[in-house]
């Protein structure tokens, strides 16, 4: 079936004429030609060009001139144009969510969440623009005083995965712009309409601003090449990359070999640890959401549920119950809880892990499979529920899926361990009403990941905590708290204002 998208903003891009609107340059025509599906029933979402390396090339040396304009900006005036991209992404905050939709597949209710989620980053970095502020600090010497600034950075290069195709710009941009930085995105090639659309919104923020830069941010499209572009060049002084570990091992590598700086948001493989205190029926609704949501395409889905021995048949039960009652179906419907997969290479991968966790003696408790019901053109699956005898290789792995393996546990020090024995350190829980337990899972020795939550599911972060995990996540941090600081460099400041220069630790250098 042929799709015809709404966004108003976005019509200029069936004429093929949209892109250079918004980069200003027609030779982003010159690359390859795509197709466009969409995972909701396998039709054309239309046809678009990528972006060439050179071309690629020419946009970021764009991006670094916009920047030498753009850092001279006060921060409040910077500020005004994101809280101007916020009332117009809220005014298309529908048509954006039918393109997330169209193109990842992800549940209406749930793509309007993540429009939501770029408009409250819009008003935490709006707020932000009048904060950027340093310390100041006691100087040893007499008369000279310390203090810190923060300066805005560059050309900051943002390359995105499929799964949140605007929501992680949003993160990156709306912050790195109140810092006074320029933006070049590669979206994930799998969502590059969902790009569009940001841009659209910000081309006509923009239009309140005419002294403003041209360049402010950019959009190339492409594969890993464009990719691995930005990560190579050193008028970028940031790349932020959010996807696979593999991807991210590729991108620090090649970033660090010109000693640039990386902000990694890698995969995750996220525990949930459900002790005998906790509150069943309010866990079974975290669990369910975290497991299934996003068709358990989040890199915070829960995948690997930890419950006492003692409460384990009741959990198992329960869960199998609600798994079953999970409504698949078209992402359009406000009634449906899940969408399809991305793709066909998704719909693999998930067939893959049950038949792996089946050979290692995994129980199938609710059996998954594709969705008969469901189109059959798209990618849809049902959730799959594993009793797992233990945590075997394929429950170590992240598949991007609504699998979700089940162990017990005796001891809670054990259960902290096995949660901590994955590669990935981004998001974990616990239920219990035992003060003891939440807090010796938040403590030192509790919970190695990025986010800890009690009596909350793993998935569903809010904007103004800074969001990302340890180990092969990837160590960055982004959107709230002082994440901002990853978008500046800082700059130590002592100044003498009196008529003698004493040296730092009492060294004696008079001639
Ligand atoms: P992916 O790694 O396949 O692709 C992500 C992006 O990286 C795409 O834009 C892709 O074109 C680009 N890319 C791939 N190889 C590259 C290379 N060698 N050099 C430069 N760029 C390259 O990931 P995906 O399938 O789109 O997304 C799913 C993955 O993303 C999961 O592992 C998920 O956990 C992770 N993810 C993490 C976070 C987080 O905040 N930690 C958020 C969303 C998704």
């Amino acid at each position: 079936m042929e799709h015809v998208l709404s966004l108003k903003l976005l019509e200029n891009y069936k004429k093929n004429a949209y892109c250079s609107a918004v980069v200003g340059i027609e030779s982003l025509y010159e690359g390859q030609e795509h197709a466009l599906l969409t995972p909701v029933d396998g039709g054309s979402l239309g046809k678009l060009h990528w972006t060439s390396v050179e071309t690629t090339e020419t946009l970021i040396k764009r991006s670094h001139e916009a920047f030498l304009q753009w850092r001279n900006v006060p921060a409040p005036i910077r500020g005004q144009l994101v809280r101007r991209v916020g009332e117009v992404a809220r005014k298309h905050k529908a048509e954006l969510a039918e393109i997330i939709t169209l193109e990842a597949g992800k549940t209406i209710q749930e793509a309007q969440g993540e429009v939501q989620e770029w408009i409250d980053v819009c008003e935490f970095a709006v707020g932000l623009s009048r904060q950027l502020y340093g310390l100041t600090i006691a100087s040893e010497r007499p008369e000279h005083r310390m203090m810190e600034q923060w300066h805005p950075l560059g050309v900051v290069g943002v390359i995105t995965a499929f799964n949140f195709p605007m929501a992680v710009w949003a993160w990156n941009a709306m912050l790195a712009l109140v810092c006074g930085n320029t933006l070049v995105w590669k979206p994930s090639e799998k969502a590059p309409l969902c790009a569009l659309g940001c841009h659209a919104i910000l081309q006509e923020a923009l239009k309140d601003f005419p002294e403003f830069p041209q360049g402010l941010s950019t959009v190339v499209m492409g594969g890993s090449d464009i990719g691995e572009a930005l990560a190579k060049h050193s008028l970028i002084p940031l790349v932020s990359a959010t996807g696979s570990v593999n991807m991210g091992k590729q991108v620090a590598q090649k970033v660090g070999a010109r000693l640039g700086r990386s902000l990694l948001e890698l995969s995750g493989n996220n525990a949930l640890i459900l002790t005998p205190s906790a509150d069943i029926e309010l866990a079974i609704r975290g669990i369910l959401f975290s497991a299934v949501g996003t068709s358990g395409q989040r890199c915070t889905t829960l995948r690997r549920l930890i419950v006492h021995e003692s409460i384990a048949d009741t959990v198992i039960e329960r869960l199998k119950g609600a798994m079953q009652s999970v409504r698949v179906g078209d992402p359009r419907k406000e009634e449906t809880h899940l969408g399809p997969l991305v793709d066909e290479a998704a719909v693999h991968a998930y067939e893959r892990a049950i038949e792996q966790a089946k050979k290692e003696g995994g129980e199938l408790v609710v059996s998954g499979g594709r969705s008969e019901t469901a189109s059959a053109s798209g990618f849809y699956v049902k959730p799959v529920l594993f009793k797992m005898p233990a945590q075997s290789a394929v429950v170590m792995e992240e598949t991007f899926a609504p699998i979700l393996y089940v162990m017990s546990y005796s001891n809670l020090e054990d259960a902290i361990e096995m949660q901590n024995a994955v590669k990935q350190g981004l998001s974990s829980a616990i239920f219990t009403n035992d003060v003891r337990e939440a807090e010796r899972f938040l403590s030192v020795s509790g919970s190695d990941c990025g986010i800890a939550n009690v009596n909350i599911g793993t998935s569903g972060a809010e904007i103004g905590g800074a969001f990302g995990g340890e180990k092969e996540t990837g160590g960055g941090r982004e959107s709230g708290s002082d994440a901002w600081k990853n978008y500046m460099r800082r700059a130590t400041n002592t100044i003498n204002y009196g008529a003698q220069i004493p040296l730092a630790q009492g060294i004696k250098f008079d001639f």
